[in-house]
């Protein structure tokens, strides 16, 4: 019997060891997790603030006519208290003077040299920002173990901070395998050969989780050169294989491991695709070798790859979230094993509609790049249908992880 998928998912996280931290400029840090919690030492805004290009006003004047005292530009404290019958010109993002009630927006005034006509009743509070409404002092804004977003990178640069611990990210190296393959952008594809794919989609993969691999290369399907490739893989803390790892009369990468001194931990899991889905150690390095169809890739990298390297990390949540959608479309499989299918999200009014995209199977890359999100198919499902409830988990960050 083949593994189910959340055996493998246990034995690779009961393998995984924590990273340690460092510390990153903020702008660096997009995908990685947060090392440390965060609360505020400052208010948001700091003073009382315009929203709009507009006259600050006290609301029982309005509407009416008011004398002009001052022009207050963004980043210059007021000089004049606004008393009543005045209004001052303030722009967007300047303090409004004290006594201000509500900013009135320019368009609804005539403004003549020294008065100004307020055109309007004005509502107390309006247009302005008031003093910490966004943010408290001491208030806890991010926890550690949350994965940074460019908008949590604004939230820091808004906090003050430069820097930031983060968990250090495994460093990764990738060995290639697979004699008919060509490196995309140099030559023409000689007879019987194939553009590695692999090798540049882990690459893309990894850097949405904010790393960078160290790629080895295409290595030639033999033990020797793959023994000798994974010595240099060696110095990384995972190590990742694409091709090599079915049953062929050249898929020589469980031997090679073997031979290198690593142990098996896993080899074939109930998946489709990528179901020669293998999983060893060597002392604290981990290796995880996918198929080489280059869907199973993607499919083993996202489902088990990622959140590892996310639990490596501390994550708090290392699973895509599940989104309730209607499937749109016809699906049948054997009760062999799990399948993951390739959906587009569309929504019509408040109706999510998950759509499969027809595929030929794991070599489909065009069908399978189109896809915003995947469906798990359990294994004792027969089909599903047009109409089903179904839960989607996205590809692609931005995204939350949720624990299983
Ligand atoms: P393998 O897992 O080595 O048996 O390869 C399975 C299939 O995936 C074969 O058709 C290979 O040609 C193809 N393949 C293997 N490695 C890659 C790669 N890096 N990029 C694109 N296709 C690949
Ligand atoms: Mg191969």
């Amino acid at each position: 019997m083949l593994l189910p998928i959340s055996d493998a998912i246990n034995l690779i996280f009961s393998n995984v060891k924590e990273a340690g931290e460092e510390e990153l400029l903020i702008e660096e840090t997009s995908g990685r997790v947060i090392a440390e919690d965060v609360e505020s030492k400052i208010e948001m805004p700091p003073f009382n603030k315009s929203a709009m290009d507009g006259y600050a006003v006290k609301t029982s004047d309005t509407p009416g006519k008011l004398m002009l005292t001052e022009v207050v530009p963004a980043g210059i404290i007021p000089e004049k208290k606004l008393n009543k019958g005045e209004t001052t010109l303030v722009m967007t993002g300047a303090p409004v003077p004290e006594g201000t009630e509500a900013v009135v927006m320019r368009e609804q005034t005539i403004e003549g040299r020294d008065y100004i006509e307020i055109q309007k009743k004005a509502i107390k509070g309006e247009n302005i920002a008031f003093k910490g409404e966004d943010i408290k002092k001491g208030e806890r804004l991010l926890e550690k173990g949350e994965i940074i977003t460019p908008g949590k990178v604004s939230l820091l640069a808004t906090l003050g901070y430069r820097r930031v611990k983060v968990k250090k990210i495994p460093e990764a190296s990738l060995i290639v395998t697979g004699n008919e393959l060509c490196e995309p952008g140099s030559i023409e594809l000689p007879r019987g050969f194939i553009y590695n794919s692999n090798a540049y989609s882990l690459m893309a993969q990894y850097k949405e989780l904010g790393g960078k691999i160290n790629y080895i290369g295409i290595i030639e399907d033999n033990i020797e050169n793959l023994v000798d490739s994974l010595s240099k893989a060696e110095k990384a803390n995972i190590i990742l294989i694409s091709g090599g790892v079915s049953k062929g009369d050249y898929d020589y990468v469980e031997e090679s491991i073997k031979q290198w001194g690593g142990k098996i931990i896993f080899h074939y899991v109930a998946i489709k695709p990528g179901k020669p889905f293998l999983f060893a150690k060597k002392k604290d390095v981990l290796v995880f070798g996918m198929p080489g169809n280059p869907v199973s890739t993607l499919v083993i990298f996202w489902k088990f790859i990622g959140p590892a390297v996310l639990k490596m990390q501390g994550a708090k949540e290392l699973f895509p979230e599940k989104i309730p959608a209607f499937f749109k479309g016809n699906y049948s499989k054997k009760k062999d094993r799990p399948h993951y299918i390739g959906v587009k999200l569309i929504k019509s009014g408040n109706i999510l509609t998950a759509e499969y995209i027809p595929s030929h199977g794991s070599a489909d890359v065009p069908s399978f790049c189109m896809a915003d999100g995947i469906i798990e198919i359990p294994q004792e499902i027969k089909a599903i249908k047009d109409g089903d409830l179904v839960e989607v988990r996205l590809i692609h960050p931005p995204f939350r992880y949720y624990e299983r």
